[in-house]
């Protein structure tokens, strides 16, 4: 494992533009932050690939023998409806909705996110800090930012003064926009604007009487502005200047940008060596959208219970399905693509199951120690997954000529392949082997479910000699009961 760690890893860098050798700040360490989710509503798969995609890299970073702390934050307060520091906190106006505590509406749908993302088979990341929580860091970065002089405070608020700063720094060098366009091209103030420019944003805001998310500050009672709580987090968590800062491609600005302005405002130190954005996914050849329907959720996959379907896919799938596109890519789901990459992961799988009772012989016919550099030099070239997929299949190829005795394959080879094929779909690509994921799987379980349903009934009526039968015959056909708390469960052998 060692010799891999030692190859060069090139990173997309979208600060520069460029593909970058990967150096990380403390040998053999990586700290890497990722913009978490605002938990006002079910996460959606577009949300889901972005995260899925930073696990991948959070697991070839693992994988490679570093030590890696990955934060990934929980939105919970302070983002407005329009990213423009205007209109109603997205959660608050949830809770008022549903008349519920804005607490709730955080829990409810933290708690949607979690059991989504390890459906999807995603690692918790090392600390998964709230912006609820980190007020008080908050408010001392605002401190320090009004005493450079980079901020103002009106009327209780606080805002980032973006001309200001531009004078010594360059906002909107990481989406590629200049000061003077974005100047020209916006609306001018209006007299009830407390901003001295449109492009300045809120570092603080007061919250009106009826405002429930509300702190004590210097400034009187209010809430942070959206973009700080990043600043804080990741600061607080992996340094003035750590390794990687990710999120989706939509956060580039202003999100990303109020980031680094803030980060290098208060420490006057560039915050990320290396910035990744990952593409989004569109539905059917469109972007997704609440508004217009074209929309579709992790669960409405896992059923089938979405007209644009003609079946159910297993998380598994649709994990594979993403896999597939480079992280930096559009990806786009229908129903005929998701059916390909269906066969294409049984096909894996079937390999995967069979890799280990291959039979070997004396020498092989294929040089499985270029294909597995093949396999690393896939990843370690921004980590491209397209290309590393295309390589487990070169595998599986070899894997069938072996089971058909038209190639030969030496014990050692064997195992180098079995190895590498296993950690790069499971380790690497986080992609498991749902065995169940095969047409009938859903039959299947609904027929085992009735078995112990009529179980419990002949338990409930003392009918052990039913009731054991059930059981033992199961065992004999591989499908293991586990009676427990929580009732019966199965497992297939
Ligand atoms: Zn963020």
């Amino acid at each position: 494992m060692q010799l891999y760690k030692n190859q060069p890893l090139r990173i997309h860098n979208s600060l520069t533009g460029k593909k970058e050798l990967f150096k990380p700040i403390n040998e053999g360490h990586v700290g890497m932050y990722v913009c978490g989710p605002t938990v006002y509503s079910n996460v959606h798969l577009g949300n889901c690939r972005t995260f899925m995609s930073f696990d991948m890299i959070f697991r070839y970073f693992k994988h490679l023998g570093y030590k890696v702390r990955y934060v990934r934050n929980i939105t919970d307060a302070g983002h407005l409806e329009n990213d423009a520091d205007e209109g109603e906190d997205k959660i608050a106006k949830k809770a008022k909705l549903e008349q519920i505590e804005p607490m709730e509406v955080v829990q409810r749908y933290t708690v949607d996110f979690h059991n989504t993302l390890q459906q999807f088979n995603l690692l918790p990341p090392s600390i998964e800090p709230t912006a609820t929580g980190h007020i008080i860091e908050q408010i001392e970065i605002i401190k320090e930012i009004l005493e450079k002089g980079l901020a103002y405070e009106v009327n209780g608020s606080v805002y980032f003064d973006v001309v200001k700063f531009n004078e010594d720094h360059d906002y909107g060098k990481l989406s590629g926009r200049k000061l003077e366009d974005m100047i020209t091209n916006t609306r001018e103030l209006t007299a009830q604007d407390e901003k001295r420019n449109p492009q300045d944003f809120a570092l603080w805001k007061k919250a009106e009487p009826q405002h429930i998310m509300r702190w004590p500050s210097p400034w009187g009672d209010g809430f942070p502005g959206w973009h700080l709580e990043c600043t804080a987090m990741s600061t607080k968590y992996l340094g003035e200047t750590f390794d990687i800062h990710g999120g989706g491609m939509d956060l580039k600005f202003p999100h990303h940008e109020c980031e680094i302005a803030q980060a290098e405002a208060s420490t006057g130190k560039s915050p990320v060596n290396y910035w990744m954005h990952a593409n989004m996914l569109t539905l059917n050849g469109r972007k997704m959208s609440k508004s217009t329907d074209n929309n579709i959720y992790p669960s409405e996959i896992f059923s089938g219970d979405n007209n644009i379907l003609s079946k159910p896919y297993t998380p598994a799938v649709v994990r594979f399905f993403m896999m597939q596109a480079h992280y930096t890519s559009i990806l786009d789901l229908s129903d005929e693509a998701l059916q390909a990459s269906e066969k294409g992961y049984n096909r894996l799988m079937e390999a995967l199951e069979s890799v280990d009772g291959l039979k070997t012989g004396d020498s092989s016919d294929f040089d499985v120690l270029a294909w597995k550099q093949k396999c690393y030099d896939a990843m370690n070239d921004d980590f491209n997954t397209p290309i590393l997929i295309a390589q487990l299949f070169e595998g599986v190829k070899h894997i069938n000529l072996i089971k058909e005795n038209k190639e030969s394959i030496s014990k050692e080879d064997k195992d180098i392949l079995a190895n590498t094929l296993k950690t790069f779909v499971y380790d690497v690509l986080g992609i498991e082997n749902q065995s169940l994921a095969k047409d009938d799987s859903n039959t299947l379980s609904g027929v085992v479910q009735l078995l112990i349903d009529i179980r419990n009934e002949a338990r409930a009526n003392k009918d052990f000699a039913t009731s054991d039968k059930i059981r033992d015959e199961l065992l004999a056909l591989g499908i293991q009961l586990k009676d427990g708390k929580e009732g019966t469960t199965f497992s297939i052998n």
